[in-house]
């Protein structure tokens, strides 16, 4: 129901990305980011197909010296031969002019280039180090993100314009220069690389923060101040829950206000952990907002003292894994599968009610219930389950509702 009062997306430039536009009203881009060693191509290749395949749109890499630049076409055509398109980012600090010059191969194998106006260079190299990858952006015909981090932010900006404002009449708090930099920095970057010869149409802007009410107010100020595309996400922003909620936080509010065309989520993984959660929490934010739907949505009760037993808890966690693990045959076999709701409820005090509003939902028995679970499919109970291989039992329900409702033959 809610999902119908979805936020008004604020007008920017389309910037095409291989076979992806970001910006425009295109549907939010969601990306993410490796963490191999770009050189180690086998490992690369497979945490790229590992991370397409989790659902991120665009894939960046590290490209911070020769052997990983060397590798970039390698590892393009690795995911080509595998059918993986996703359009590759090369993130480049300091050295991305030579690299790009010195391998016009990998140029041409990358998609977009992310530059950090920070880490161009200083002085008179800032300029022409920044010159020489415009240009060559312009020559592969490549979009560019002119991403600002406020841990590399430029500090001879940030000196010049806390010194102007030391000598205001009303001078301004530390913080709000530091936010100004920030934009002025992402700005005055996009206007230069303008001058440069590359279209305007070509540049996407970042302005990263790992506060999450310093990058609400950096991003409200960059979104009043341009209509060029804007990569969301909050900077380093931790692991697990911590990480999760302060994302969560703070995109939640800018994609509220209409900011905000491609998203990624940046979670340090735990020890071991696939790095693929990121590209889900990107996937679960937009979907819970009702701004794009990834993967069938289950709604799951809380529990409570009424579910004493964790057959609830083991449904809701299987049918979950179960609906995402099949995403990536389904989305080619069930046009518009992402739509489907799924209801596990716990008990009957909400689970006929929830189940009712689902496309099909299973209300289990809570303690002192009748052991039977009613099945309801768009708002009508059509069975009930008992004994033992209730997930399994409801598994197949699921798959007859999605082959009869998603399926070729549907409506027959
Ligand atoms: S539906 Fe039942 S089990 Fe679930 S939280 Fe509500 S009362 Fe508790």
């Amino acid at each position: 129901m809610s999902q119908t009062n979805t936020p008004q997306r604020r007008p920017t430039l389309p910037v095409t990305v291989g076979h992806l536009t970001i910006g425009g009203g295109a549907p939010i881009v969601v990306q993410s980011m490796t963490n191999t060693d770009t050189a180690d191509i086998e490992s690369t290749v497979r945490q790229v197909i590992e991370l397409a395949r989790a659902g991120s749109e665009l894939v960046r890499l590290t490209v911070n010296h020769e052997s990983a630049a060397k590798a970039v076409p390698a590892i393009r055509a690795a995911l080509d031969a595998q059918d993986c398109s996703v359009p590759l980012v090369g993130d480049f600090h300091f050295n991305g002019h030579r690299l790009l010059t010195d391998y016009p191969e990998c140029a041409q194998a990358l998609a977009k280039y992310r530059i950090n106006p920070g880490n161009v260079g200083t002085g008179e190299k800032r300029d022409s180090q920044f010159a020489t990858l415009i240009e060559l952006a312009c020559r592969y015909d490549r979009p560019v993100r002119i991403g600002v981090n406020w841990g590399s932010l430029d500090q001879e900006l940030v000196a010049r314009m806390m010194d102007d404002n030391a000598r205001a009449p009303q001078p301004k708090d530390s913080d709000q220069i530091m936010y100004e930099a920030m934009v002025e920095s992402a700005i005055s970057s996009a206007e230069r690389a303008v001058q440069l010869g590359l279209p305007r149409d070509h540049i996407v802007l970042s302005c990263k923060m790992s506060g999450v009410q310093d990058l609400i107010r950096v991003y409200r100020m960059l979104a009043a101040r341009t209509d060029h595309a804007l990569h969301l996400g909050l900077t380093e922003a931790g692991m697990g829950t911590k990480g999760i909620v302060a994302s969560t936080a703070a995109l939640a509010v800018l994609l509220q206000e209409g900011i905000g065309d491609t998203i990624r989520v940046s979670l340090t993984p735990e020890p071991g952990e696939s790095r693929t959660r990121e590209v889900v929490v990107a996937q679960e934010i937009l979907q819970s907002m009702g701004l794009r739907a990834f993967a069938p949505m289950v709604t799951a009760c809380p529990g409570c003292g009424r579910t004493t037993s964790d057959t609830f808890q083991h449904l809701a966690k299987d049918i979950q894994g179960y609906l995402r693990a099949r995403m990536p045959e389904w989305c080619t076999r069930y046009p518009g599968i992402e739509t489907l709701k799924v209801a596990v409820m716990g008990c009957v005090v909400n689970g006929p009610g929830e189940s009712r509003h689902a496309n099909i939902g299973i209300s289990l028995p809570g303690s002192g219930e009748r052991p039977a679970a009613p099945v309801y499919v768009d708002g009508e109970k059509v069975a009930t389950l008992k004994g033992e291989g209730i997930t399994e039992q409801f598994k197949r329900l699921v798959d007859a509702y999605i082959e009869s409702h998603y399926g070729r033959g549907r409506g027959a």
